[in-house]
């Protein structure tokens, strides 16, 4: 689970995060204006602080192709799966189908992990408890997590406002944003985006 925010131990400057989950499009067509709910797959990320736009962002966690096998095992015999995220309400076919998709993009993914914000590879994982990140401003300050406890109650997201969730072909390259989404027809609308500029690679 993503903190709500990170904030300095010291000055208290807070970070948050542009966005908070994201998507690969996995449609066997050119993306469109729009995207149906079938062909977009969760993208599994950790919180990291890319070095070169200087901020809190998501990068892909891409774990090694054995543990992919290892849950898609696990699903087939209706036993819960930690990794790759799935949805806990899904009910055992839901969940072995989203496993396979999710095994079937690891054996065909070719690029390393990218940080989401720019698609590059200069990033450091927030969530690990060493190295802690320190606040270049401050003398004295790390950058920290921050957990509020609350609850969400609502229509979900894109229905009184856009979501503005971001899209990823599937070796991670920008492709645009989900904004609105048609609930009864299971259908997002799209804002096509890019990375700010191309890459380092
Ligand atoms: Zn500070
Ligand atoms: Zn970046």
């Amino acid at each position: 689970m993503l903190p709500d925010l990170y904030a300095c131990s010291s000055c208290d400057q807070r970070f948050s995060f542009t966005f908070r989950e994201a998507y690969y499009y996995m449609g066997a067509t050119r993306l469109g204006k729009q995207v149906a709910d079938a062909d977009l797959l969760w993208i599994n990320v950790r919180p990291a602080w890319c070095k070169d736009c200087d901020c809190l962002c998501l990068v892909e966690d891409i774990a090694p192709l054995k543990i992919f096998e290892t849950a898609y095992g696990l699903a087939r015999t209706g036993r819960p799966v930690e990794y790759p995220g799935i949805a806990e309400h899904m009910d055992p076919p839901e969940a072995l189908r989203e496993v396979g998709d999710q095994l079937r993009w690891r054996m065909a993914r070719r690029h390393p992990a990218r940080a989401l914000c720019c698609g590059g590879s200069r990033y450091q994982w927030m969530n690990v408890a060493q190295p802690l990140l320190k606040h270049t401003e401050c003398d004295f300050g790390f950058i920290e997590a921050r957990i509020h406890i609350g609850s969400y109650i609502g229509c979900g997201p894109g229905i009184r406002a856009p979501a503005n969730i971001p899209l990823y072909d599937t070796e991670g390259e920008l492709l645009g944003q989900l904004t609105w989404r048609n609930r009864d027809e299971g259908i997002w609308d799209i804002e096509p985006l890019q990375y700010p500029q191309a890459a380092d690679d």
